[in-house]
């Protein structure tokens, strides 16, 4: 079991990263009065599970999937939270994947200016990355996570067993922000390097998963609410990963972000942010997990997603770029220079 602090100004957080760590989440539950806000899917695989962790706990069942992160599933969980008469000192507990832990996250922070939380993240991105560091929202009119909060959760409790019920396409997902990551630590990603074969086997993914945690962990303590700039780094991928997964929607954020990798290391090495050869290096370590990038239809529409993007000042499209081993830059491009990458990228896939 790795136990790894976030020591975060609002409220510190501890993260528990193993085997055994649901059954660690229900014995620190007992006694408490707690609420479960779940999927349908994750609610039709492990729905005894629950019963067995939470007994007596009412659980709050979502549609699955990024296009039920919305306004109506946020009201509907705190329907149902007053409907169980919950209090402050209640603690809701978030399983499922990303989508149910940034909104169980919000209905806490805003059910009586505040209810404890729990993450219990049941799929490798969330588990990687969302369940950590209190980010939590709704998308609403086509904007993603434009109404949302930064709220800690007291415990995270990543564990393996839920990861065994994932098809190949959601390990993916998580393997494009451990890739991200690896990008920006170079421990995690000459780990990577050493063992390319073991990239499909779970308990490698876990420990890999315990690695990000803690590369997060130590930046989120530094920049808790993405003021000094710090945080910004993680965003590594997702200019052009957020706009496509608007624009094109149909896969998950982990592809997306692996594309929009993909796409950056291309701006990169044109502006002069990194070498060719590294620019190549990263296209390689993508390659491990995503070997062929689909092509990108309508570039322009892309672009017009892009400039919605909040993280932008002005009219210029700022990115976060690889360039170096575990170094970065930031760099605003024009959307007329921007684009022109779009267009060649898009064509050159075709
Ligand atoms: P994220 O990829 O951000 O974690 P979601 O919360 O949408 O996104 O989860 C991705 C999909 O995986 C959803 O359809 C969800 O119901 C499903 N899912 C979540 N956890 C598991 C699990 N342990 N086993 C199988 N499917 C799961
Ligand atoms: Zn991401």
């Amino acid at each position: 079991m790795q136990i790894i602090e976030v020591h975060t100004k609002s409220r510190p957080s501890t993260v528990f990263c193993g085997a055994g760590s649901a059954e660690m989440a229900s014995e620190y539950l007992r006694g408490a009065q707690a609420f479960v806000v779940t999927d349908t899917n994750v609610s039709r695989l492990y729905s005894e599970r629950i019963a067995q962790l939470f007994p007596g706990a009412p659980v709050c069942v979502l549609p699955a999937g990024e296009r039920y992160k919305s306004r109506t599933s946020l009201f509907r969980i705190l329907d149902a939270m007053l409907d169980a008469r919950l209090h402050r000192s209640s603690v809701v507990v978030a399983l499922g994947g990303g989508v149910i832990g940034d909104m169980a996250g919000l209905a806490a922070a805003l059910y009586m200016r505040g209810t404890r939380i729990v993450q219990m993240p049941t799929t490798l991105l969330a588990q990687v990355d969302s369940s950590v560091g209190g980010k939590t929202a709704v998308d609403y009119r086509g904007v993603k996570n434009v109404i949302g909060a930064f709220y800690q959760p007291e415990r995270v409790y990543c564990d393996p067993l839920f990861l065994e019920t994932l098809p190949p396409r959601e390990i993916r997902c998580g393997l494009g922000e451990i890739i991200k990551t690896a990008l920006l630590d170079d421990s995690i990603g000459q780990k990577i390097r050493e063992n390319t074969g073991r990239l499909h086997d779970l308990a490698f993914l876990h420990d890999l998963a315990a690695d990000c945690v803690r590369f997060k962990a130590g930046i989120v303590e530094r920049d808790e609410t993405e003021s000094s700039g710090l945080r910004k780094c993680l965003n590594l991928g997702h200019t052009t990963g957020h706009a496509l997964e608007l624009l094109c929607g149909r896969r998950s954020h982990g592809e997306y972000v692996l594309i929009g990798l993909w796409l950056e290391s291309f701006i990169a090495e044109g502006e002069g942010v990194c070498t060719p050869a590294y620019a190549q290096e990263v296209r390689s370590f993508l390659s491990l997990v995503q070997p062929r990038i689909p092509r990108i239809p309508n570039a322009a529409e892309g672009l017009r997603y892009a400039l919605l993007d909040k993280k932008n000042n002005g009219g210029d499209i700022s990115f976060i770029l690889p360039k170096a081993r575990g170094e970065y830059a930031e760099l605003a491009l024009t959307p007329e220079r921007y684009e022109r990458y779009l267009n060649i990228l898009a064509g050159e896939q075709a």
